[in-house]
């Protein structure tokens, strides 16, 4: 059963839902933020489970919850009980956030635009100068090679252990995207690890989504995975001499794109980057 926490009627809710749930650290970020921003609002983290999909969009409906965070395993399993989808969340058929536009639920998904805020924050890039290579084909990297699409980033090539997902993420890209091998990156100013490999817990060995050699100095090197903070893939790559940013940057200007949906306003990030990259470490 799907049950949101009464609040008192000067607060507004927002929450994250999900299966697992404890462990996510939006919480941590939106609750920082609604302080940091002095907003009278409150986040929860709420199990749910796909077969919940419509009790749940029924539940936000009823209590007036003003927004979700939505993460595994219900970023499709939502899609048919909202109003209606942003563009990005139709192309992608998948939603990390639930807003409302007036009366009306709407689905978005904000991985991407938050990974571009977040190259734009670390790296001040004209995107249409640089060619990217994305490891991995899966949800985080659809939304990215989406968005670098739309932000019109010289060339995108997705590399892939499966072809079929490879040519499924490069067709979001746009005409500048393609799909590759190892022998691209040479040519690549930016590599982005967007497979789970280095993330806390997968394995007992750290595995590479990409061996070494195939990267040089003058490289970007970005890691999605947050958790740890420094994978063993930025690590090695870093004593390569090439520049490294963690997936913390992505986490937390995705999160900042749905509190700006949900609130209306702008959060700063610098006090929440600290808040979280503490947490992480501890
Ligand atoms: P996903 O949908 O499961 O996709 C995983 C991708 O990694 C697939 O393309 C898969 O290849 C590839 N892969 C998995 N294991 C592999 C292996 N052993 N060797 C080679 N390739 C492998 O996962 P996701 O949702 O995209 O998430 C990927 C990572 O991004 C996770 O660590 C997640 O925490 C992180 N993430 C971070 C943020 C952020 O805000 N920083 C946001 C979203 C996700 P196949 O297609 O061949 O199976």
């Amino acid at each position: 059963m799907v049950e949101f926490p009464e609040v008192n009627d000067l607060k507004f809710t927002a929450a994250v839902v999900g299966k697992p749930i404890a462990h996510s650290l939006s919480p941590l970020i939106h609750n920082t933020a609604f302080k940091q921003e002095k907003l009278n609002w409150i986040y929860h983290a709420i199990e749910v489970s796909e077969n919940e999909a419509s009790e749940c969009i029924a539940a936000v409906r009823e209590k007036n919850i003003r927004g979700l965070s939505v993460t595994m395993p219900l970023k499709e399993a939502l899609i048919p009980h909202l109003d209606g989808l942003t563009e990005t969340a139709k192309k992608l058929n998948a939603v990390n956030c639930v807003y409302w536009d007036g009366d009306d639920l709407m689905g978005d998904n904000t991985d991407g635009d938050g990974f571009i805020n977040a190259l734009r924050s670390q790296l001040n890039v004209p995107l249409h100068e640089k060619t990217l290579a994305i490891i991995g084909a899966g949800g985080a990297a659809r939304s990215v090679v989406y968005s670098l699409g739309k932000n019109q980033a010289k060339e995108i090539i997705v590399v892939n252990r499966s072809k079929q997902k490879a040519e499924k993420a490069a067709s979001l890209g746009g005409p500048n995207a393609r799909i590759g091998s190892y022998e691209d990156l040479a040519a690549c100013d930016i590599v982005v690890n967007s497979t789970p490999l280095g993330m806390v817990g997968t394995a007992t060995e750290p595995l590479l989504p990409v061996p070494i050699q195939f990267l040089s100095a003058n490289q970007t090197v970005i890691d999605l995975v947050y958790n740890p903070i420094e994978t063993e893939f930025l690590r090695q790559a870093k004593s390569l001499g090439a520049s490294t940013f963690s997936g913390l940057g992505m986490l937390i200007h995705q999160a900042l794109l749905q509190f700006l949906l949900w609130t209306g306003q702008n959060a700063s990030i610098a006090g929440i980057e600290n808040v979280i990259s503490d947490a992480i470490s501890r």
